[in-house]
């Protein structure tokens, strides 16, 4: 998917995982770590600024399931005794993470998930990366959700 995708995508995932696994937190910090979130959202595209005899754009360590995992234990071991720190980095770079990685999954090209045990690409085969109407429609949909959250959440 395209960055705004990702971007929208990821705010509304990083609520998801407040109100799923911390539902009582306060709403203002939910919306900054979100906010985080929708900032990180490309991280794992970085990838593509780097030299192609390093590292090819989702050849694996950017787009893996253990990434995720990786991530989320680096943050919690450097940021666990700053609250509330913790609290608004952690959710943000883990839900930036999983949900650019779970856009790209439903994308033809796919990604990596097991890397580095399998290199095999996962893949929905929903859409191009770039296909408008898939963009669009999870902007649309992101947007609706976040406003939802922001005048009944
Ligand atoms: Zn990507």
């Amino acid at each position: 998917m395209k960055a705004l995708a990702h971007s929208v995508f990821a705010f509304i995932f990083c609520i998801a995982i407040f109100e799923l696994a911390i539902p009582e937190t306060n709403k203002v910090l939910v919306l900054l770590s979100s906010s985080i979130a929708l900032t990180l959202a490309s991280i794992p595209d970085l990838d593509e600024r780097m030299p192609k005899r390093l590292v090819h754009h989702r050849s694996g360590i950017s787009h893996s399931i253990f990434t995720i995992v990786v991530c989320a234990g680096v943050s919690y071991v450097l940021l666990s005794r700053y609250p509330p720190l913790d609290l608004l980095v952690i959710p943000a770079l883990t839900a930036a993470v999983a949900s650019h990685i779970l856009l790209d999954t439903l994308t033809k090209s796919g990604c990596p998930l097991l890397w580095p045990l399998s290199h095999r690409s996962f893949s929905v085969h929903l859409c191009k990366y770039d296909n408008p109407l898939a963009n669009a429609l999870v902007v649309l949909l992101s947007s609706l959700a976040i406003i939802t959250f922001i005048l009944y959440g």
